[in-house]
């Protein structure tokens, strides 16, 4: 089922999830729905907290070429190990209209769950390592532009305030030919 997405400033937003302790039906179903809603969006990552569920699962792909050939769905996501920096260009399905270079480690490693109960190791770089850490801070309560300068994030907080006193719709303009991580 597609899921409606919260946005900034939500309070949701900055609590952050659960560890998961049990995979059950209601987990599995979770799942399925960050999935829907992350390709309907469309986006190439989705955190349940994003959809109000307060738990450490994440949905991340970033083949947009062949959906679903490398989708990872995870729970407890862990980051192991990082190498190196990356400045990327991210924007937040959670975040409407806004977009802004955040460094990341351009490496790392991420331990975590499958639905299906298996404990899983991958390494990811490039635009995987930046969707990984981008939906992990959503895990801790924490969004893109907490990453940016003070400066920044005020300017947009206040362009975000100002939308939601006209009464105008916090509905994402499409980004052209970009998806949203
Ligand atoms: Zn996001």
């Amino acid at each position: 089922m597609i899921r409606e997405i919260l946005h900034f400033p939500d309070a949701r937003l900055k609590q952050g999830g659960q560890s998961v302790a049990n995979i059950n039906g209601d987990l599995v179903q979770t799942v399925e729905d960050l999935v829907v809603t992350m390709y309907d969006a469309p986006g190439i990552g989705l955190a349940a907290v994003q959809i109000g569920v307060p738990q450490r699962i994440i949905v991340v792909d970033v083949n947009h070429e062949e959906p679903g050939k490398d989708l990872l769905k995870l729970i407890n996501p862990v980051i192991t190990a990082r190498e190196g920096e990356i400045i990327w260009e991210e924007g937040c399905l959670s975040v409407i209209d806004y977009t802004a270079d955040v460094k990341r480690s351009a490496k790392i490693e991420v331990k975590a769950w499958t639905p299906d109960e298996k404990e899983i190791v991958l390494q990811a770089e490039d635009l995987l390592a930046v969707a990984l850490q981008h939906e992990i801070d959503h895990l801790d309560g924490k969004l893109f532009i907490d990453r940016i300068s003070r400066l920044k994030r005020e300017l947009y907080a206040r362009k975000v305030k100002k939308l939601l006193r006209e009464g105008r719709p916090l509905e994402p303009q499409p980004r052209k030919g970009k998806p949203t991580i």
